[in-house]
């Protein structure tokens, strides 16, 4: 900290990334992308023409990205306002929706950033527990009158909430918006997109970096009603107007666009979940029921600490959570090609065999 850091910055929390080592050939496994290349139709988008465009700024509203995931999605374009990833369409939700006597609520076990955004805008915030299995209780949310995150499905679990609970969370208070991260939703669960048409307080939070193979191209994307977006793109044009940068929207509308592409990727990340969930019940692991494309699992013959050490010593990165206690002794695995989860098998066999 130098001596001019101010006292706000110095309070903050930061979030920390998942290690993100640069030319080590790693067996990655840590940080929840992709195993496969952006989908062939964006490498063609991304020609030597839009390349010489580079000089001139990016679209501020996204046109042709908001567009296509509008026709995808089968909503309107102004309900749709891209991002620099979802994380920054999150900070904007954080900052339109809460603020001095309106709180939000999430989880205890949730994704790290929303504590991060709730001290960064100095909200009120009410941190729910999960239940003993790790499932998410909506009565619990039921009276809280601020703005509900709820990640769904959720990380680092993978584990879902019904759609019918979702439903009843927004039916109970119509004055109250409820935001759900959706960023693991294209692996097998159920989208709240339908409930867009009924409920005009539902938000809903998607991203290119894990189902469309674009992670580093740092593209996210929110759908509500178009009063719920208009009020994202004022807080938006009050920080950041141009935020998603002109190669990432032609990539995004490309990657959109290749609906076949997509389908095939995301339906090999569940054969291969199920593959390794299978693996790893047999090795004697507890995995929670994930609907993502991680899993979170954990041995009673060694601890999750350790077990990730061990794993990254021999070429495997996987990601360990200190915090909270009650998921200290999982390690949360991203699901690979399978000659990844092949590599990780046959690993956690050897150091189990070993201990
Ligand atoms: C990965 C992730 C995000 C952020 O995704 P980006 O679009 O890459 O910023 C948001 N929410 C959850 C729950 C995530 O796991």
């Amino acid at each position: 900290m130098s001596r001019f850091l101010s006292n706000e910055s110095a309070a903050l929390e930061p979030y920390t990334p998942g290690e993100q080592p640069q030319n080590i050939p790693y067996n990655k496994l840590n940080t929840n992308e992709s195993p496969f290349p952006p989908s062939p139709k964006v490498l063609k988008a991304i020609s030597r023409a839009e390349l010489l465009k580079m000089n001139l700024y990016s679209d501020p509203t996204c046109a042709a990205l908001c567009a296509a995931v509008a026709k995808r999605n089968d909503l309107k374009p102004e309900q749709v306002i891209a991002g620099n990833g979802s994380d920054e369409l999150l900070s904007f939700a954080f900052r339109a929706f809460c603020g001095e006597g309106k709180g939000c609520a999430y989880a205890n076990i949730t994704y790290g950033f929303y504590k991060v955004w709730a001290q960064f805008y100095h909200l009120d915030a009410k941190v729910i527990p999960l239940r003993e299995d790790f499932s998410l209780n909506v009565d619990d949310y039921m009276d809280f009158p601020g703005t509900i995150f709820i990640a769904n499905p959720n990380a680092p679990t993978g584990m879902t909430v019904p759609i019918s609970d979702i439903q009843r969370l927004l039916e109970a208070n119509r004055d109250r918006v409820v935001v759900v991260d959706e960023a693991y939703v294209d692996f097998g669960a159920e989208s709240c997109i339908p409930l867009l048409y009924r409920y005009d307080n539902l938000l809903i939070l998607q991203t290119f970096s894990k189902s469309r193979n674009l992670a580093g191209a740092r593209i996210g994307f929110a759908l509500g009603s178009a009063e719920l977006i208009a009020d994202l793109n004022r807080v938006k044009y009050s920080f950041n107007p141009y935020n998603v940068n002109r190669l990432s929207i032609v990539a995004g509308a490309a990657a959109m666009a290749d609906e076949p592409y997509f389908q095939k990727c995301t339906s090999q990340i569940e054969k291969n979940r199920a593959w390794t969930v299978r693996e790893l019940t047999a090795l004697g692991f507890t995995v929670l029921p994930s609907q993502a494309n991680f899993i979170l699992a954990k041995s009673d013959r060694i601890p999750g600490g350790a077990l990730y050490e061990k794993l990254k010593e021999n070429g495997i990165l996987v990601r360990h959570f200190d915090a909270p206690a009650r998921i200290a002794d999982f390690c949360r695995i991203s699901i690979g090609s399978m000659e990844q989860m092949e590599a990780l098998i046959d690993e956690v066999t050897k150091l189990l065999e070993e201990l």
